[in-house]
This record gives structure tokens, sequence and C-alpha cells, in this order.
């Protein structure tokens, strides 16, 4: 599907409620283009998905927000169930990944839909879509909000993308760093002092 124009870093609108100017550097994508962007993605999905009924498994926890508006544009029969998988890395790097809930409905046979917040080195959707293959659904799709197509590790493309988005950490519309931020009701970009405190002077003493 066509993508939206990308929002860029120097576009960051930094009008934003004062309790979340000391750790934002600004909105990267507000509400209403998220609403906006939201409502095409599921007039394709449903166009693609006509007559089938589908398995969305969005991923923990990452995806929640965008799963809850992206959901009431789906107007077809679908079941979900979610899948958790975690990166334990340092700071805002990934590291190794973690399956830590297991799905209760069956796969095989079924039309899945992965749904995902974020496309950034393609480690966590190569994981998933390996584990999902091998129980021989009928057919398998990725759906991302975010697109990190510069991070990329080797090759791996999502079939449905909301934003292609530079190399910015994000955080807000279920989005977290350190478990915080998920809430933000817009896709934001953290300050890098906050995810990246600057050492303690020391003292010449
Ligand atoms: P990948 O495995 O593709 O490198 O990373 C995908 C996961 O890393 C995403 O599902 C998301 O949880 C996390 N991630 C990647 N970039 C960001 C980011 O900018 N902000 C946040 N909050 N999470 C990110
Ligand atoms: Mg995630």
């Amino acid at each position: 599907m066509p993508l939206s124009k990308p929002p860029l870093a120097d576009t960051l609108d930094r009008r934003m409620p004062a309790a979340h100017r000391s750790a934002l550097a600004g909105v990267l994508i507000p509400e209403a283009a998220l609403r906006r962007r939201i409502a095409l993605m599921g007039r394709a999905i449903a166009r693609d998905y006509a007559g089938k009924e589908v398995l969305v498994i969005p991923l923990l926890s990452g995806a929640v927000l965008f799963l809850a508006d992206l959901l009431r544009r789906l107007p077809f029969p679908l079941r979900v169930d979610f899948l958790g998988v975690s990166s334990y890395g340092q700071g805002t790097e990934s590291g190794d990944l973690v399956f830590n809930k297991d799905l209760q409905l069956d796969v095989r046979g079924a039309h899945v839909l992965v749904i995902d917040d974020i496309l950034d080195t393609g480690k966590t959707l190569r994981a998933v879509t390996g584990k999902l293959l091998a129980m021989k659904p009928a057919s398998l799709r990725t759906c991302v909000l975010l697109d990190k197509v510069g991070r990329r590790v080797g090759s791996f493309e999502a079939d449905y993308v909301g934003f292609r988005i530079p190399n910015l950490f994000v955080v807000g519309y279920g989005m977290d760093f350190a478990a915080r931020y998920r809430n933000l009701p817009y896709v934001g970009v953290l300050k890098p002092e906050v995810y990246a405190p600057k050492p303690a002077r020391r003292s010449a003493a």
C-alpha cells in the first residue's frame, strides 16, 4: 500500500503538554495524523481480507494502542490472540529475544495478521513470523505502525506500514522507554539525555 509522507525530525512539533516537555524533544506524529493513516490502513486490510476470517496477533506490549484503534477500522469477522515478545537490550538497543506470553488459539489453517508497533532491525518480526509459519497458517501477513527502514539488518518488509520514520527513538501511543510514556496519545521523540544521560563530571579534587 502507498506510504504516507515520512515525518521528518526537523519538523518536530514542539507544542506539547507541559508535563511532557522535560522528557520529549517534540511530537513526531500527532493524533490527527495517526487517526487518518490508521483509517486508510484499515480500508486496505479490509479489501485484502474480504470474505475471510482473520486471526489478528498483536505483539505485547508496544502494539496495544495501535491495535485498539486499528481493530475499530476492521469491519470483518476476526479473532485476537496476543503474543508476548521482549527484546532485552541495553537502553534503546535491542538485544536477545524472549517469548513471554504464548498464543491460546490454533494458528494452523488461519489467516494470520501480525500487528507490531515498530519494524526496526527486523529481528523481532523475523523470529515471530518464523515461529508462526512453522504452525502452518493458511496465510501470514505483517502490519506495523512505524518502519525505521534505515535500521534494517538483513531483509524484511512488512505488508502494511503506517509511517516510515528516521532513526529516532520514539515513545508514546503504546511505545515505551523503561516502561514509561505508553500513555501519550501521539508519537513523540525522547530527548537523548533521557536515554543516554551524560556521565557525571568527576570533581578535580
Ligand atoms: P526489531 O526487532 O525490529 O529491531 O525491533 C522491534 C522492536 O523494538 C519493536 O517492536 C519495539 O518494541 C522496539 N523498538 C524499536 N525501535 C523503537 C523505538 O524507537 N522506540 C521504542 N519505544 N521501541 C522501539
Ligand atoms: Mg515491540
